[in-house]
């Protein structure tokens, strides 16, 4: 498709561009969360929003149309959810993806061979193979990893590179929990003509809105907190400026990564209680961290909400919570094995942000595709956890890992 006709067909599907990410701004987040964005009124009065399972859309007449052709460039459903989602997170327009991976990898395309990608060192596992064995071997897009919490080594790298395109950062980061400067690194970035992209799975924008502190996109695994019931693979790009919509949207819909209309009804569900579930998750993950902190057999904690964190203060002026995910140390490998197997209420697996609570080994799960000198310089050992807390009773969490630590 050339560009005029893409301009034609966009403008054709009306709305599904520009979305107002101010949108019932004199409500609270919980309010808007609740009631959505409320792009179609049903006229039957329903009060859930109705699941569009349709792959076509009639045409009333030639050069005539509903806003809707073809549910690969444009469902209602998924619609509404994305419209949901740019007026939470305070973007122009949200694009929903079937997984956090589709949405990241549709971002890189913005960039080209040639081009450097500053990354958080410790990115997750699977963003750091699509980086490396995708984008970087296949592509020639160049990935470099900095500790984006210590701004000098930001600068250094800056100054070692003419081409950065942009910086990807994730705060706080996976497994490490460290925590990085969005307003510094927004002007670090923009300083050198680069975008400021900020994985935002941890915190979700209930806690933390990246756009609203300089950052030019924000991506999403949205299969974790955003979900929040472990029922549900998708992402999110949410873009700030109206610059970026249509080179994000033309990638979007010509590679058919869209997510489809059932999921996109349960992602609408779940955002209703996302105050709510992450309110109850750091509850718990406060205690927890406590209870872990005076374990015998525990040799570190790291959570961006304990109060000894050392970036506390950064944590606090950017962001409103410190979220649910706790690594921690414990005294040898066999024990952090053992505790593996031994916990109940707990389950042993991969994912994390939902109201179940997950145990995972970072070395062998998250993390395994990250090469080992690599890993062992983070930290990310074989003695280390890492714990998502869900909504069980936290007296019954503590309980479980006090019988898996013993
Ligand atoms: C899980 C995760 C992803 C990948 O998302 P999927 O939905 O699994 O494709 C990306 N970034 C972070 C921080 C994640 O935790």
């Amino acid at each position: 498709m050339d560009d005029s006709n893409f301009k034609a067909m966009a403008s054709e599907i009306e709305g599904l561009l520009g979305i107002d990410g101010t949108r019932h701004a004199s409500l609270g987040f919980g309010s808007r969360a609740v009631h959505g964005y409320g792009a179609f009124a049903d006229p039957t009065g329903a009060v859930s929003q109705p699941i569009y399972q349709s792959s076509t859309f009639a045409h009333p007449g030639l050069h005539r149309s509903t806003g809707f052709a073809y549910s690969r460039c444009g469902n209602p459903t998924v619609l509404e959810l994305e419209g949901t989602i740019a007026m939470l997170e305070g973007g122009c327009k949200a694009l929903a993806y079937c997984s956090g991976m589709a949405a990241i990898s549709s971002i890189i395309k913005l960039f080209e061979s040639g081009d450097v990608v500053l990354v958080s060192d410790d990115l997750y596992g699977g963003t750091h193979r699509l980086f490396q064995d995708v984008y970087a071997t296949r592509y020639g897009i160049e990935f470099r990893s900095v500790d984006f919490s210590d701004l000098a080594a930001v600068e250094a790298v800056c100054a070692s590179a003419d081409r950065i395109a942009a910086f990807f950062v994730e705060t706080p980061t996976n497994p490490m929990m460290k925590v990085a400067d969005l307003r510094r690194l927004a002007s670090m970035a923009h300083g050198r003509g680069a975008l400021l992209i900020v994985d935002n799975t941890f915190l979700t924008c209930y806690y933390q809105r990246p756009l609203e502190l300089g950052a030019d996109l924000v991506v999403y695994s949205g299969t974790k907190y955003l979900c929040g019931h472990n029922d549900v693979i998708c992402g999110f790009v949410v873009i700030r400026d109206e610059g970026l919509i249509e080179r994000t949207f033309m990638d979007y819909m010509s590679e058919g990564d869209a997510l489809a209309p059932f999921e996109a009804w349960l992602m609408l569900r779940s955002l209703k209680t996302l105050p709510l579930r992450l309110d109850a998750q750091q509850q718990r993950a406060q205690a927890i961290c406590e209870f872990l902190k005076g374990h015998p057999h525990v040799a570190g904690v790291l959570y961006a909400g304990d109060p000894d964190h050392p970036q506390r203060e950064l944590i606090r002026a950017q962001a409103s919570g410190f979220g649910a995910m706790i690594s921690f140390y414990v005294d040898s490998a066999e024990r952090a094995e053992r505790a593996l197997e031994r916990v109940q209420l707990i389950t042993f697996a991969e994912s994390l942000g939902g109201v179940e609570s997950l145990i995972t080994y970072p070395c062998v799960q998250t993390h395994g595709s990250v090469p080992t000198e690599t890993r062992e310089r983070l930290g990310i050992t074989d003695t280390l956890l890492r714990l998502s807390v869900g909504v069980e009773d936290a007296d019954d969490l503590i309980a479980d890992l006090e019988q898996a630590l013993a």
